[in-house]
């Protein structure tokens, strides 16, 4: 179809204004007729793959999915947009699951959702349904290679004999080829075309920190984007309760989640995360499979996931709406000699193992993550990232030999029967009761690193592990052994290169200065209440109403007709209609209100933090990652700072020729108060940061 078609009906039904990599093809290729097996990330965007072609298409289009709380979610996302759609599983009566088979002869829905256990009550209506399309979601759940195993999804090749024509989309985020195979095999597709999308996420920045007073460090994370939704995955049942506990005490809205506990408690708790009624969720891996939370802004692990399609799918639940999103996996030594035991213990041990070794590598990395992530997926890259931690802080290598050596000798002086513990104390001269119940107190070498510290060591010491000079034996008290390699640095004067240990310090005072900020002052924060409430009115998750992104989106343009709204990303035809005056009263009234009103000490902090970087010469982009806060916050923090009489020296961003124009324009322009007029006046010329500022400039002349 038309390319300009297809984008006209993104736009109008949807509200997007351009298709994410492949969708378009995709759905070109299912309007063809063809079979097609989608593989793309979560959070690709696989949804508008078939939702689009059941548009346009004559008839209905059957949507199968293993998850039941997903359904609900996506039908009232597509009713949202003015969608004809329905769901049938289990969750309904039967009277009610009956209502909608009935209906759906009427040929009103263009979409029916069904669990692939429901499916068999559509047998009655099926020959009286012109059936377009048959997408299979989460495709990967019909092959017992995959990781979500179902078996109801292995019948689903009857489908395809069933009607020949119609064609079948299978659509998944899982890569390896194996599966792949299994699904076009299984769903008996014919001479199917298959699309691989790229695996990156570069929204997604990836961190990785010792698990070192992992409680704090998270209250810390969290208390600094109080109105942030996020997931801690732990390995334990019992460590999500605790954590959830701790942080409830710190005043986080946090709730655990996990297999144990009672069916209606887990429902509750997943509806209250995906309405916002509750922030985090501390959650062993059963939780986010069946949620479609757009806004997740971070995930953390607690603990080191067990390998990486696990933790890259788990990863992948932040920040699905395309916005800068976190991730921090915590790494200790005590999980990866948990794990290792697991491993060795279940089946098929010695992949699991193996796999283990790739999670554990990614961790220890000493170069860009994200291209170890991505070729673990098959995906060859050569620039690094700039978005993960190594890039951002690339790792300072220092000649460690005397170290590495002092580490190994102390290992053999313990005769190879210690865990870490021990031989760091032991390093270190520690006089605590073991060392003495032992006599280790009595050997040579006892103490000869006493001045490195405790945890110093530890970290030299898993670094010696990771490049094999010893090694843990996890079946034998976790004692450390030396490998044949240590006898080069021992005695035959190999070179040994460690990497300073990096820990991460914590300002306490920016972290409460923020907290505040954050808070009361941003349009963000004032159109997220708005949509919250409506939200609730229309029993619906927030995001439902309009994503994370659309709202950004609304603070940077402001606004302020039906044309300028519907030039967000999101706001589509029935959107518009529905929420557009409310939204763009709520724009209007927050610029009037912050006209007259006079400001108060905490919304003046904010300010005076980022004044004072720019005036030690920080650039915006420095501003922002030290403060954590949008470009276009600082640019508008410079703004303001400008108005109000302080020196900042703007003309580095806007000139005074410009300045000029801007004020030519705003003698014609009807909507003077808003940045998108000028925007499209000088048909794109001057980005909005420049317009804001070169405004600021007019407007404190006009002060004079
Ligand atoms: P997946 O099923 O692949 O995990 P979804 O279909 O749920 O992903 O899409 C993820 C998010 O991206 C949703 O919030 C969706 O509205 C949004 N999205 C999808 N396509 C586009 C697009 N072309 N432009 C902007 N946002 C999009
Ligand atoms: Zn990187």
């Amino acid at each position: 179809m038309n390319s300009q078609i297809l984008h006209a009906k993104l736009k109008e039904n949807f509200g997007f204004e351009k298709f994410r990599p492949n969708q378009e093809t995709i759905i070109n290729t299912v309007l063809s007729g063809q079979d097609t097996l989608a593989i793309m990330p979560t959070g690709g965007g696989k949804s508008i793959c078939f939702q689009l072609p059941a548009l346009v298409l004559p008839g209905i289009t059957i949507v199968i999915s293993p998850l039941i709380a997903l359904m609900k979610d996506q039908v009232d996302s597509l009713k949202a947009n003015g969608i004809f759609a329905c769901y049938i599983n289990s969750s309904q009566s039967s009277e009610e699951q009956q209502f909608y088979i009935d209906n759906l002869k009427s040929n009103r829905f263009k979409l029916v959702y069904i669990a692939p256990e429901s499916l068999s009550y559509l047998d009655v209506v099926f020959n009286e349904l012109t059936i377009s399309l048959i997408a299979i979601d989460e495709a990967h759940c019909i092959s017992s290679w995959g990781h979500d195993f179902r078996p109801a999804y292995t019948n689903l090749g009857y489908l395809k004999s069933r009607f020949p024509s119609t064609p079948v989309l299978a659509l998944t985020a899982t890569a390896d080829k194996a599966t792949r195979t299994d699904i076009i095999k299984q769903l008996k597709l014919n001479n199917p075309k298959t699309f691989v999308a790229s695996f990156d996420r570069k929204n997604l920045s990836l961190e990785v920190r010792p698990a070192l007073d992992r409680i704090k460090q998270i209250t810390d994370f969290i208390e600094k984007r109080p109105n942030e939704s996020g997931i801690v995955y732990c390995l334990s049942r019992k460590t999500t309760e605790e954590l959830a506990d701790k942080l409830r005490k710190k005043g986080i809205l946090a709730k655990a989640y996990h297999a144990g506990l009672d069916n209606k408690v887990r429902a509750k708790t997943q509806d209250e995360f995906i309405n916002d009624d509750c922030q985090v969720v501390c959650a062993t891996i059963a939780f986010g499979m069946g949620i479609d939370k757009s806004n997740v802004r971070w995930v953390v692990h607690y603990n080191l996931p067990k390998n990486i399609e696990g933790y890259y799918q788990e990863i992948g639940r932040a920040g699905r709406d395309g916005l800068p999103s976190e991730t921090i996996l915590f790494e200790s030594y005590a999980d990866v000699i948990q794990l290792q035991k697991f491993a060795s213990e279940g089946l098929n041990a010695d992949v699991q193992l193996a796999k283990l070794e790739r999670m554990k590598q990614y961790a220890d990395a000493l170069s860009c993550r994200r291209k170890i992530l991505l070729s673990y997926f098959g995906e060859l890259v050569t620039e690094n990232c700039g978005n993960c931690d190594i890039c951002k802080k690339p790792p300072i290598f220092f000649d460690g030999t005397i170290l590495a050596q002092k580490a190994l000798s102390a290992i053999i002086r313990l005769q190879q029967s210690e865990p870490l513990a021990v031989i760091v104390d032991f390093l270190r001269g520690s006089k605590n009761a073991y060392i003495y119940e032992k006599n280790y107190q009595m050997l040579k070498t006892y103490g000869i690193g006493a001045d490195i510290s405790w945890y110093d060591w530890n970290q030299y010491l898993i670094q010696l592990i990771n490049l094999g000079y010893c090694e843990i034996a996890f079946h034998q008290h976790n004692k450390i052994l030396l490998t044949p390699f240590a006898k080069k640095v021992l005695f035959e004067g190999e070179k040994v290169k460690l990497t300073t240990v990096v820990k991460k310090v914590i300002d306490k005072n920016a972290v409460k200065e923020e907290k505040a900020t954050v808070v009361k002052n941003s349009l963000f924060e004032k159109l997220r209440r708005l949509r919250y409430e409506i939200a609730q009115e229309e029993e619906v998750p927030a995001y439902v109403i309009f994503s994370d992104a659309a709202l950004r989106q609304m603070e940077i343009v402001r606004p302020m007709s039906d044309e300028e709204f519907l030039l967000i990303d999101g706001v589509g035809k029935v959107k518009l209609e529905k929420y557009g005056s409310e939204f763009i009263n709520a724009i209007i009234e927050f610029y009037k209100s912050k006209k007259s009103s006079t400001k108060t000490t905490k919304e003046s902090n904010t300010y005076k933090v980022t004044l004072e970087l720019f005036q030690n010469g920080a650039s915006v982009q420095e501003i922002a990652s030290k403060r954590k806060l949008g470009l276009s916050t600082v640019v508008s923090h410079l703004a303001k700072l400008y108005v109000d009489g302080h020196n900042v020296n703007l003309s580095q961003f806007v000139s005074a020729k410009e300045v000029a124009r801007l004020q030519k324009a705003q003698t014609v322009l009807m909507n003077p108060n808003a940045l998108k007029p000028y925007f499209d006046y000088f048909e794109g010329e001057f980005s909005y940061d420049k317009i804001r500022l070169g405004l600021a400039v007019i407007e404190k002349n006009n002060k004079k």
